[in-house]
């Protein structure tokens, strides 16, 4: 197995008390998606918007990264590893992970939504933020809201095109594009295995059930052994 794309999800990082969208009192429990996850919520009430990402920002800061980031460290370090997620959090660069492509973003950086320019987050982001290259008062997350594009699509669906094995880790393959990277993976050859606490429903060629701190660690030590 030469060339593997692995794509990440919420479920990655459950285990450090992030919050999966499902988990019941988690903190997208108490938000609508609508308000805090699109381009129109953030015009209607952008303070609204930056105290939920505030609060993310906190959580991520104070939790630590796992075994299953750890091991994914340890694989990015081999040739021919496409390390895709889905997550905002920064777990896996803290773990040493190298060339993380973040399609969804970075809850770690700020976007000004007039000039384009990107800087590391304060802990605490507002609406009366100045960007620091144009001073405009238009600074978000930079993070991509449903009905945006993600990030790097280009370089991702290079890498599954010519991918021997595709593994997804802890996603429900419920929001696309990401969703469909199984089936771009098949099309183009590739080996599928899916690990996660459940089967999404996907069509992988293998399935290993179980959390991430588990089987992740396993997986790569196969992988590294080979
Ligand atoms: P999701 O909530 O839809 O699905 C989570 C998946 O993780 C489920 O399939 C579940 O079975 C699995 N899971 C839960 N605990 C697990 C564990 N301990 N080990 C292995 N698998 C486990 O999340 P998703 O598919 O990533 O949804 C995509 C969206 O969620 C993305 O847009 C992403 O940006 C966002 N999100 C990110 C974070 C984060 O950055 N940490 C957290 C929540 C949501």
């Amino acid at each position: 197995m030469d060339r593997i794309v692995v794509l990440s999800g919420a479920g990655l990082s459950a285990e450090q008390g992030l919050g999966t969208f499902r988990d019941k009192g988690g903190l997208w429990r108490h938000y609508d998606l609508g308000d805090v996850a699109t381009p129109q919520g953030f015009a209607r009430d952008p303070d609204l918007v930056h105290r939920f990402y505030n609060a993310r920002r906190a959580n991520m800061r104070a939790a630590a990264p796992g075994a299953a980031h750890d091991a994914l460290a340890r694989l990015s370090q081999r040739p021919g590893i496409t390390l895709v997620t889905q997550n905002v959090d920064d777990l896996l660069e803290r773990a040493g992970a190298r060339d993380v492509i973040h399609m969804h973003g970075e809850l770690a950086r700020a976007l000004c939504h007039a000039c384009g320019a990107r800087w590391d987050a304060p802990a605490r982001m507002a609406p009366t933020d100045p960007c620091p290259r144009c001073t405009a008062r238009h600074t978000r997350p930079d993070v991509v809201w449903f009905g945006e594009i993600p990030h790097h699509m280009d370089r991702i669906e290079a890498a599954l095109a010519r991918a021997d094995l595709f593994v997804s880790i802890g996603t429900s393959g419920t929001v696309y594009p990401a969703a469909g990277f199984v089936e771009m993976a098949r099309t183009a050859g590739a080996q599928t295995l899916e690990l996660n606490l459940e089967a999404s429903g996907g069509r992988f060629d293998a399935i290993r059930k179980g959390p991430a701190s588990q089987l992740v660690p396993n997986w790569v030590a196969e992988v590294l052994r080979q």
